[in-house]
């Protein structure tokens, strides 16, 4: 009988060792599903199918109610009324948009002001400068900058209020909403019990776990002069990572480039980075600090990057040749086998 027990034993530690004792994980992807303006894409792995659609589901939905508290485009979000009756009596505010907006005000603080989710008035400026074709005057600036600064924002946090300080202002969460976003549906998957999951909203990504037996997900960095060509491949696991980047989204006025991205400082476009790429830990990390780096620029947005924890960078200046610059720490998520040529594709895009 002991004879048969060890032999027993024996085949059970070889299929465990084979990895045919336990059934490989599940994987459900949700295809292309449109959220805050851009395209996002949920994939969760469980131990069922069953466990991992529902996982899928749960992020979606998180993706929908971020969306529905700070888009800027609905009249009826919470963000849009706060940006209509902020400057006449404090408001209420959810404790999502008061993270957010607190977390937005730290980025603020520890960017000296590159960060800033007060420049509305200057974006939109320079949106309709871009429309019309024709720069704005110095007055035209210097009002619309009046209407920023982010210690303009008046925070209660015991009463969940907001207040603006100055007429007129206006929030923009473009940089940052996305992240929490993310963040959100990472957690909501966790708690719904999946092995792992990414999340992909507009090119900021979070992941964790493995997607099909490996130990990270393959994130390719999108190539700023060619689209769908990839200039590199992030091995990540359990870390976010988002672009910010001059060449997708920006007016041309008098033959000038004007991106999307705004010094505060200059109230105009920050063009000395085409592409800014930063890891870190979460989502709105990642994504606010790679917006906070584009206007800071090479030198500033590095010694930035360098004193958060876990956070990463990787910088394509604004120049005829490719060039980058990036932090120490990157090199060991970048993937040394990686052959532009000859690649496969990676599990994802951040652009
Ligand atoms: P991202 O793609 O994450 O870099 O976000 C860019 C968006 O954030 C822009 O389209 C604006 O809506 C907004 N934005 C522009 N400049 C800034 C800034 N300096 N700080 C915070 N948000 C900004
Ligand atoms: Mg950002």
């Amino acid at each position: 009988m002991q004879k048969y027990k060890n032999l027993l034993l024996i085949f059970a530690v070889m299929l465990s060792v084979s990895g045919c004792w336990q059934r490989k994980p599940a994987i459900v992807k949700s295809g292309t599903i449109e959220v805050m303006g851009t395209f996002a894409n949920v994939v969760a792995t469980a131990d069922d199918k069953e466990t991992a659609r529902i996982a899928v589901r749960a992020a979606i939905e998180k993706l929908h109610y971020v969306d529905e508290l700070m888009s800027d485009y609905d009249p009826e979000s919470e963000l849009s009324k706060l940006n209509q009756h902020g400057y006449d009596k404090p408001i209420k505010v959810s404790d999502d948009l008061l993270h957010v907006l607190k977390s937005a005000v730290e980025f603020s603080r520890i960017s000296d002001g590159a960060f800033d989710v007060t420049i509305g008035p200057v974006v939109d400026l320079w949106r309709s400068a871009g429309e019309k074709g024709k720069t704005p005057t110095a007055e035209q600036i210097a009002q619309a900058k009046s209407k920023t600064g982010y210690r303009k924002l008046i925070i209660d946090d015991e009463n969940s209020t907001v207040r603006f300080a100055v007429k007129g202002m206006r929030l923009d969460l473009g940089a940052i909403a996305k992240g929490y976003s993310i963040d959100l549906a990472i957690d909501a998957m966790r708690d719904k019990g999946a092995i792992g999951a990414m999340v992909d909203v507009g090119g900021d990504i979070r992941c964790f776990g493995n997607p099909s037996g490996k130990s990270y997900w393959r994130i390719g960095l999108q190539d700023h002069r060619k689209q769908g060509q990839i200039l590199l491949v992030l091995k990540l696991n359990d870390a976010a990572v988002a672009t910010s980047g001059d060449y997708q989204r920006f007016v041309v006025i008098d033959d000038q480039q004007h991106s999307h991205i705004m010094n505060p400082e200059k109230a105009d476009s920050a063009m000395e980075l085409s592409s800014v790429t930063v890891v870190a830990p979460a989502a709105m990390q990642a994504d606010a600090l790679a917006t906070a780096v584009t206007v800071m620029g090479a030198e500033s947005g590095m010694r930035l990057i360098e004193t958060v924890d876990g956070a990463e960078t990787l910088l394509v200046p604004n120049s005829d040749e490719l060039a980058f610059i990036h932090t120490k720490g990157i090199a060991k998520y970048i993937d040394t086998d990686f052959n532009p040529d000859t690649y496969s594709s990676p599990s994802k895009v951040t652009k």
